[in-house]
Order: C-alpha cells, then sequence, then structure tokens
C-alpha cells in the first residue's frame, strides 16, 4: 500500500516524520495532517504560524487555518481566531458541520471556546518583542511591513486511499486587524480530492487568491499531469502573468501530492519543504525556480539547516 505526506518549510519536518509515521501505522489521513500541523503550531519558534506567531499592526496573533477531507470534499475553517492553541484542531471540527462551517474572528473564537478547545494566549513574548522592534523600524525608515510570513500546508495519503490537506498560519506580520490571507480559503490555499490528490500554497496570499492555484494544480493532475508538471505548469503561468500585468509577483510556492503518493512543488523564492512516502524516508528539499518552467530541487544542506536554527532562535535586540 501507498502512503505518504508532503509540507511547507522546514519548520514542518518533525511534524512530517509524525504523520509518516501514523500513516505507516495504518492511521487516517486526517489524523495525520492534524497531528503535523500541531507539531508546527505548538513550537514556539516558528513566528508565522500558531504559538510564537507575529502578530498583527495592532499586537493582536490573528490566526487563520483550514481543514479539507480529499473523500468527502468537506472543509472546516477559520479565520482571525485568537487565543486558541490549535486552529487545525478548531477547522477539523467545523469540518463535520454542514452549516457555519467557515467561521471568522469572534464567530469563531468563541465557537472553539464553546466546544472545549484549549485557550492560551498565543503571543510569546519574544513575538511581542519582535512587533515592538519592526514598529520602531517601520516608523524610523519607512520599511514595508509585510516581510515575515510562511504559512504550514501539508497533504497526507493514508493505506485506505484517503486523502486530507491543511493549513495554519498568522498570516502577514503586521497585517491589518480583520485581514485574511490564502490559507483557509478552499482552492487557494488547498485543495484536496481523494481520487486524485492534493496541492496546499504558501506565501502572498493577496496574490495567491488571484490565481486560485491550489485547484488548478488539483484539476491539472486530474487531466493526467504528474504533481511537478501541475506544480511547474500552475504556477509558472500565473507568475507570468502577474509578471506582465504588475511588472512583478509576490513570492509564492505550492506543494502537492497525488494518489500514488509522487509529488511535486513549484516556487518563485527559495524554498524549502518536507516530504516522505513508503518509498522515500522523510526529507527536507530546498527548491528554486528553474529555466523554462521548472523547478530546481536539491536536498538541503547541514550548513543552511545549521544557520535556519541559529536564526529562529537568535535573540531579539
Ligand atoms: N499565505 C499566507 C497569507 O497570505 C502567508 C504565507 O504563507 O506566507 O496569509
Amino acid at each position: 500500500m501507498v502512503w505518504g505526506a508532503i509540507a511547507t518549510w522546514r519548520m514542518a519536518h518533525d511534524g512530517v516524520v509524525k504523520a509518516l509515521d501514523l500513516l505507516e501505522r495504518k492511521q487516517h489521513s486526517g489524523d495525520a495532517v492534524e497531528e503535523l500541523i500541531k507539531t508546527v503550531e505548538d513550537y514556539p519558534y516558528y513566528k508565522s504560524v500558531g504559538y510564537g506567531g507575529l502578530p498583527n499592526a495592532e499586537g493582536i496573533l490573528e490566526m487563520d487555518a483550514a481543514f479539507m477531507d480529499g473523500d468527502s470534499f468537506k472543509i472546516g475553517a477559520v479565520a482571525g481566531i485568537t487565543d486558541v492553541s490549535n486552529p487545525i484542531s478548531v477547522a477539523r471540527k467545523l469540518s463535520d458541520d454542514k452549516f457555519n462551517s467557515f467561521r471568522v474572528g469572534e464567530g469563531a473564537t468563541r465557537y472553539a471556546m464553546t466546544e472545549g478547545f484549549h485557550r492560551k494566549n498565543m503571543l510569546t513574548e519574544r513575538a511581542h518583542k519582535i512587533w515592538e522592534k519592526r514598529l520602531k523600524e517601520i516608523h524610523e525608515n519607512n520599511l514595508n511591513p509585510y516581510n515575515g510570513h510562511d504559512t504550514v500546508g501539508a497533504i497526507t495519503l493514508d493505506q485506505m486511499g484517503s486523502m486530507t490537506a491543511g493549513t495554519s498560519s498568522s498570516g502577514l506580520f503586521m497585517k491589518k486587524p480583520g485581514r485574511v490571507g490564502d490559507s483557509p480559503l478552499s482552492g487557494s490555499g488547498f485543495y484536496v480530492d481523494s481520487q486524485i490528490g492534493g496541492a496546499t500554497a504558501t506565501g502572498l496570499g493577496e496574490d495567491l487568491m488571484k490565481g486560485c492555484l491550489s485547484y488548478e494544480i488539483v484539476r491539472l493532475m486530474g487531466e493526467g499531469l504528474s504533481p511537478q508538471a501541475a506544480c511547474d505548469k500552475a504556477v509558472y503561468e500565473f507568475h507570468d502573468k502577474l509578471t506582465a500585468r504588475y511588472g512583478k509577483a509576490g513570492a509564492f510556492s505550492l506543494i502537492a501530492m497525488n494518489k500514488a503518493g509522487e509529488w511535486g512543488v513549484a516556487t518563485n523564492v527559495e524554498f524549502t519543504f518536507s516530504v516522505g512516502n513508503d518509498k522515500e524516508a522523510p526529507q527536507i528539499f530546498i527548491a528554486n525556480m528553474g529555466e523554462n518552467h521548472t523547478t530546481k530541487i536539491e536536498s538541503i544542506t547541514q550548513e543552511w539547516l545549521d544557520a535556519y536554527e541559529k536564526r529562529i532562535k537568535a535573540p531579539i535586540e
């Protein structure tokens, strides 16, 4: 039997390892995705997801998350949720509801509380310090505030042939209150059909939404393209379209896995991801845009990993 998991960014690796362990033991793809994403949400040094995530312009940590079941197409999502330790679990629970399955803001937080999800102040001292520092820098140097964002997006395939997609993000650092990215939006941030495959996105949500790239990649896989060919076609053609209209495209990266456990990625920035399946042990790769609508994918080096570890834990001056 085949199984597999793929997820965005180096931060997802420990979660991918856990998900693959569950999948090897014949657990459901939904449990695997939830476990994978919770692992990222719980780690305080990842500053773009869950606990330790960076806040909006007013210093409030608003989070977006979604869960989609590829057998039933059930979707649950939250946007701008606050003070809840695992937005992905709230999204998963909402996916069982026929109505009201996408909640925003206070309604989302209240739902989570009523359903007994763990209430937690998700803003760490470190994230607050980074926010204060950035506020100062923006005022002093007139900087673009919106860098420092990454979403954990994941797709899992289990031995029963079911697939699940999930996302979780604190969105853009310094976003305006109420701003929602692509991550909780079906078709933009994620999409999965167990009979074809799934895809998820990370990058500038405002641009990702313009292309509905996750849905497009699944659609292309449904037409017979491999996950890599589908990612290359969807991502680079859309990158070119945005560049033609705006002179440039926001940074974005997409990952995909099909029902055979084969995977692909495409990106217009330096992009790391983690992937494994029944044949390949979990591994972190680094991807870059190649020539002629292709993607260059290489194994990550120890040097890169060491520098990353140092960077995420560096003291905030
Ligand atoms: N897509 C996320 C957003 O726009 C951020 C990211 O993945 O970098 O909210």
